[in-house]
């Protein structure tokens, strides 16, 4: 199931994530996709503080993985440098997605889609017509997030592309 969102500011795009992140439970997977200025790393420091992350969520492009603490422990991945699923391996993308008291939010995950389970909620963020506007395809993957779509769609009407009054 796919949801298309709108979103016309970097503080929208960060209200969406913190609607996301009460719906989401210890062991969940997010990926992010989308090109260099999307918003993937704006779209994690919204969900970070719906996660009641307070510690200031930055790129982790030269860390591989950084941890954070909130309500749940979030994973937060850039495998955007990633050149080979060696590195997978050396940043033990298993143990952080067994993790049952953590999510694990990946951008540029669509990269390495192979190498993740077949249950995860992808949102892939594009350039609309204005400098701040984004599209938003989220994508429902998998028996986990299927038993939330509807409290899904309901948490995201706000910015739900179709809806009346979308921005
Ligand atoms: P990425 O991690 O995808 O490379 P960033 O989140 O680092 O992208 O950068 C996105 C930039 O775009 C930020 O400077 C942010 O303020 C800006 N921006 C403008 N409008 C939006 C929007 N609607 N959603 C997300 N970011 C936006
Ligand atoms: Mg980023």
């Amino acid at each position: 199931m796919i949801l298309t969102l709108r979103t016309d500011s970097a503080e929208s795009t960060q209200a969406l994530a913190v609607a996301l992140a009460e719906l989401v439970q210890g062991g969940d997977l997010v990926v992010l996709a989308g090109d260099l200025g999307a918003g993937k790393t704006c779209f994690a420091q919204g969900f970070g503080r719906g996660l009641g992350i307070t510690d200031r969520i930055t790129s982790p492009t030269f860390t591989l993985a950084r941890q954070y603490e909130g309500r749940l422990r979030l994973h937060h991945l850039d495998v955007y440098r990633f050149d080979a699923m060696a590195e997978i391996d050396d940043v033990g993308l298993d143990e952080l997605l067994d993790d049952q008291r953590a999510v694990t939010l990946i951008e540029w995950g669509d990269a390495i889609m192979p190498a993740l389970p077949n249950d995860l909620l992808e949102l892939r963020l594009t350039l609309g017509e204005g400098d701040d506007d984004r599209h938003i395809a989220l994508r429902m993957v998998g028996p986990r997030w299927a038993a939330r779509s509807r409290a899904l769609s309901t948490a995201l009407e706000p910015w739900l592309a179709d809806a009346p009054g979308a921005n």
